[in-house]
């Protein structure tokens, strides 16, 4: 069954939900929405594989936020759900996501994440909460200061399950588990189905329901892709020339270091434009704040490491850069990923010197597809970039004059 088919009426979701489901402008569900909504309200353990930016948030949340308020049994100084999630970024994302869907029903959401003052998270936990969103090492913290019990607890979702293993949580999530009622719904999200991940669901799903939706392995479609081969010491001026002459409003800009990213700012605010950073190295103060300032239109560039490759969500966002290029592969198709999201299309382009070509070989591989070169007047590369071997190029039909231009 595809979307075009299903409404959200026919999802089992009670009409408080469909009302903030309307507010936020959703016509109908995506298809991971109408797999996984029913599964879940039916009682099933899932495993989802789903592609970010495919609606994947909605699709727990809605049935979560069903389940929860059809049963009002007291909190108890419990979390009734638990959403671990693997960075900050992505629980406040997740909770302000929740927020909106429960807009009409009477449902406390609590949001808690490292890096920030543990003590009015301790409040904000007094006599328990129905969803708790999490990073794990601060929900540990908070269990082990008796901040918060899961007596209650009847529902566990991993989100970004891929990512959670990839950062090393694995031993904090064998610790949640082994702390949580037995008893319980397991709901879990992964972009890739690594073995990793199979493991994990075989140690702790009940007989889940395989969803897969889009493996994240290859690029969107709705992105069109680019690659600008230019010297490293011509990509400041590039940026800026693309910047001024294209007129775009919102662009992401991906270096592969805090120090890059610094600099990169630095040339940015100097020629006076709107710009700010996001990277490992900021306070989580500020790194929100310029997440939140790039999401409101306030900055218009925001230069960014992998830290912000994955599970963020930025409404309209129509082209990402690819300063530098990611040394790992995989890298490559979260970042363009935070374009062409939600049905709009966007373009990925990456500045690729020659010292890059290893990268570059290694990116078109696992998306197994030649990406298209196109060489800025005035940029021409002093070492002209190769093919990548075993990559057949694509017939790359001559772009038409600003075709990609937003
Ligand atoms: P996610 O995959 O959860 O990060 O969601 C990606 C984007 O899709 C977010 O901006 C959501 O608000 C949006 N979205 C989720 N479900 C729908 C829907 N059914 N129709 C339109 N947009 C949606």
């Amino acid at each position: 069954m595809n979307s075009d088919e299903k409404s959200f009426k026919v999802l089992g979701l009670s009409s408080n939900i469909l009302k903030a489901i309307n507010d936020s402008g959703y016509t109908k569900p995506t298809d991971i929405q109408i797999e996984a909504i029913p599964a879940i309200i039916q009682g099933s353990d899932i495993i989802a594989v789903s592609q970010t930016g495919t609606g994947k948030t909605a699709s727990f949340a809605l049935p979560l936020l069903h389940m929860l308020s059809e049963n009002t049994e007291h909190r108890n100084g419990s979390a009734r759900a638990l959403i671990i999630v693997p960075t900050r970024e992505l629980a406040i994302q997740v909770g302000d996501s929740i927020k909106n869907y429960s807009s009409y029903l009477k449902i406390k959401t609590t949001t808690v994440l490292g890096g920030k003052n543990i003590n009015p998270q301790m409040i904000a936990l007094k006599g328990g909460t129905d969803i708790l969103i999490s990073t794990p090492g601060r929900l540990l913290d908070l269990y082990d200061k008796n901040a918060i019990n899961f007596r209650s607890l009847s529902y566990l979702v991993l989100d970004e399950a891929d990512k959670l293993l990839d950062m090393g949580f694995e031993d904090e999530l064998n610790r949640i588990i082994s702390i949580i009622p037995k008893k319980r719904q397991n709901l879990l999200f992964s972009a890739t189905f690594t073995e990793e991940v199979r493991l994990l669901s075989a140690k702790y799903l009940n007989s889940p329901i395989d969803i897969r939706i889009k493996e994240e392995e290859t690029t969107a479609v709705a992105i069109d892709e680019w690659i600008y081969p230019v010297d490293k010491g011509k990509k400041n001026t590039l940026l800026l020339e693309l910047f001024t002459d294209r007129c775009w409003h919102k662009v992401l800009v991906f270096v592969k270091s805090q120090n890059r990213a610094k600099r990169l700012l630095r040339f940015l605010q100097n020629k006076d434009i709107n710009a700010d950073t996001i990277h490992g190295g900021l306070t989580q103060f500020a790194r929100t704040e310029s997440l939140d300032r790039f999401k409101t239109g306030q900055t218009e560039i925001l230069v960014a490491t992998d830290l912000a490759s994955r599970g963020i969500d930025i409404e309209e966002l129509p082209v990402v850069i690819n300063y530098d290029l990611p040394h790992v592969p995989e890298n490559y198709v979260h970042r363009i990923g935070r374009t062409g999201r939600a049905g709009n299309s966007g373009i990925a382009i990456s500045f690729t010197c020659s010292e890059e070509f290893e990268d570059l070989v290694k990116i078109e591989r696992q998306i197994q597809t030649h990406i298209k070169r196109l060489i800025i007047p005035g940029y021409e590369p002093t070492e002209k970039l190769k093919v990548s071997p075993k990559i057949k190029p694509l017939k790359a039909k001559k772009p038409k004059k600003n075709k990609h231009i937003m």
